[in-house]
């Protein structure tokens, strides 16, 4: 470990692209053959006529079957098992709320590459084994919590399982263990300088934070940019999912200019979620993943039904791995309202904007004689509930902006800071309560 080279594992993240290509090459058919020993993979190969032997760049890929979340629900819990379970050490599972849930299964050296990929990202945003890294996501099945915990373990750091929630005791290790950098979900660290603030902690002099990793949730730029500023660290979007084993997929570099998705361990396609043909650079699709490494349970073309775009292939910081914009939301998560497509991500971009506005923030959708309406509940930063002129003129100014960005009127409510409910996991930003879902 060279602690002053910019790069954990130069090999791999300073490939040229026709390095890339080729190590693809090799680890895609890799992949195929471990997939030909999962009965769902061999029939649809054997269907399709598909050989190792036919892989000759990694666009060939294309010529590979489409996975889906029920796919891994219909084979459930370990149908797509490509090693005997002798062989597994893990397993975690997805929390199940439509149907039966998802297992994922890890063999030690899915493990431990795991734990390479979070090591690598920490590593490229500039932690060191003289960091102090306190985990302050969910733990037990949830990916954010082992999958950081091994991965700043193998960098080096000092590494704190504070997991989620209760934070006086998070701002009591902040402070006592001298903690520099933290991994939490975004909603979360909005409400831990909430509290620094009741308890007159400020970040900045009293605490060595520096650095952020964010992620597990959507979240918008302006989002990023007032958890930096009220903290005074760098927050960086951080992307996994369990199915690719969980955090480490893609993060973003120093340069905070999307988010690298490493192509030595994923093939990364973008594609139309309607007609499942790639979409040009630049253009929102569906992001489609195929693992490189996985031995216990690699998957092939697996719909993420997240929404993405390629950012460019190249980057200042000397790493040719793709760069993906910030997740627009999943495609599940789009609201369909009098017809117009709506992600609450967007509105969260508006909300930010307003400094009068707190973070926390909640859209109902319900049904009121017959027509669908959207109610956004937003907590004040400050307390000025008495204040009705002024109440009344920001309410109309954040409903005008909305409707700029959303083009519908919805309703506006500014409510006292703390009023909202607060998950400790990803936060629910969405409650549709419509008579009829569309
Ligand atoms: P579940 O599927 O139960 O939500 P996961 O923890 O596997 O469990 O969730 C992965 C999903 O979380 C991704 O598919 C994506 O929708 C979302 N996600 C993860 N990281 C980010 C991020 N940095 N930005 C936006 N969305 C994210
Ligand atoms: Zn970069």
């Amino acid at each position: 470990m060279d602690v002053k080279s910019p790069y954990l594992h130069p090999e791999y993240e300073t490939l040229s692209r026709e390095e890339i290509n080729k190590l693809q090459t090799e680890r895609l058919q890799e992949t195929i053959k471990r997939c030909a020993k999962v009965p769902f993979y061999a029939q649809k190969f054997k269907e399709m006529g598909i050989k190792a032997e036919d892989i000759k760049t990694p666009e060939d890929v294309r010529k590979l079957p489409f996975t889906t979340k029920q796919d891994l629900r219909d084979t459930y819990p370990f149908g797509l098992a490509a090693v005997p379970l002798t062989d597994c050490v893990r397993l975690h599972s997805s929390s199940g709320t439509t149907g039966n849930p998802t297992v994922i299964l890890h063999t030690k050296n899915d493990l431990d590459e795991w734990a390479n990929q979070v090591a690598r990202n920490l590593w490229m945003v500039g932690l060191r084994p003289d960091d102090v890294f306190q985990n302050s996501s969910g733990y037990g099945m949830f990916t954010g919590g082992l999958g950081f915990q091994y991965g700043a373990e193998k960098l080096g750091m000092l590494t704190v399982p504070a997991a989620a929630g209760n934070s006086l005791r998070q701002i009591k290790f902040i402070k006592d263990f001298g903690t520099t950098a933290i991994h939490a979900v975004p909603s979360y660290l909005t409400r831990l300088y909430e509290v620094m603030q009741e308890q007159g902690v400020d970040p900045r002099k009293d605490t060595k934070l520096k650095t952020f990793a964010i992620g597990a949730e959507p979240h918008s730029e302006e989002q990023r940019k007032r958890i930096e500023n009220m903290f005074g660290v760098k927050a960086y979007n951080s992307f996994g999912m369990s199915e690719m084993c969980g955090p480490g997929v893609g993060f973003e570099c120093q340069e905070q200019n999307g988010l690298h998705f490493w192509e030595d361990y994923y093939i990364v396609e973008i594609v139309d979620p309607e007609t499942l043909e790639p979409v040009p650079d630049g253009e929102i699709g569906e992001l489609v993943l195929t693992t490189l490494r996985r031995e216990a349970m690699p998957l092939i073309r697996y719909r993420t039904r997240d929404l993405t775009r390629v950012l460019g292939r190249t980057c200042p910081c000397g790493r040719n791995h793709v760069r993906l914009d910030r997740m627009k939301g999943r495609s599940d998560d789009m609201m369909v309202l009098r017809g117009v497509n709506i992600f609450p991500i967007q509105i969260e971009k508006i909300l930010m904007t307003f400094p009068e506005l707190a973070s926390n923030y909640l859209i109902t959708l319900t049904t009121d004689d017959d027509n669908d309406n959207m109610t956004v509940e937003v907590e004040l930063a400050e307390m000025f509930t008495d204040d009705y002129a002024r109440l009344q003129s920001l309410t109309k100014n954040v409903c005008r902006a909305l409707k700029d960005e959303i083009l519908l009127t919805p309703i506006v409510k500014l409510v006292p800071k703390g009023s909202l409910p607060v998950s400790e996991g990803k936060a629910v930003r969405v409650v549709d309560k419509r008579k009829v879902y569309q």
